[in-house]
């Protein structure tokens, strides 16, 4: 066990929309009985990738003791598809495209490294 950084999903606020799912690299997060959670936490990394996605706020970032983060473990989980996750701007998907999240008047959008710097610059 060590102290670190690990997601915390509020399950009060959560309304299992499922957008911090597909997003998480290491597969660390499952919907379970309509709630997101952490299934493991040798999966999560602590970065907090999906803490932006969350339209709600349910997804914070605490210290406390627990597992070492297990990146064979993470990098093994199965890859998800999320067809869903588009560019605001031109609409293509991570199938051509490397995505980022942004946030944007209170709302997580997608963008694509193309259409960043007209983002960027106007
Ligand atoms: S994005 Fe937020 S509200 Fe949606 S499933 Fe994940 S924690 Fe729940």
């Amino acid at each position: 066990m060590v102290k670190r950084s690990i997601v915390k999903i509020d399950e009060e606020k959560c309304t299992g929309c499922g957008k911090c799912i597909s997003p998480c690299a290491e597969g660390a997060i499952e919907l379970v009985n309509g709630k997101a959670k952490v299934v493991s936490d040798e999966l999560c990394d602590g970065m907090g990738f999906c803490i932006g996605l969350c339209p709600v706020g349910a997804i914070s970032i605490e210290q406390r003791q627990t597992l070492e983060f297990n990146p064979e473990k993470a990098h093994a989980q199965p890859k998800k598809t999320d067809t869903s996750i588009r560019c605001f701007s031109c609409d293509c998907g991570e199938e051509s495209a490397y995505l980022m999240p942004v946030r944007h008047k209170m709302e997580s959008i997608w963008v694509c490294t193309r259409c960043l710097p007209k983002l960027i610059h106007g």
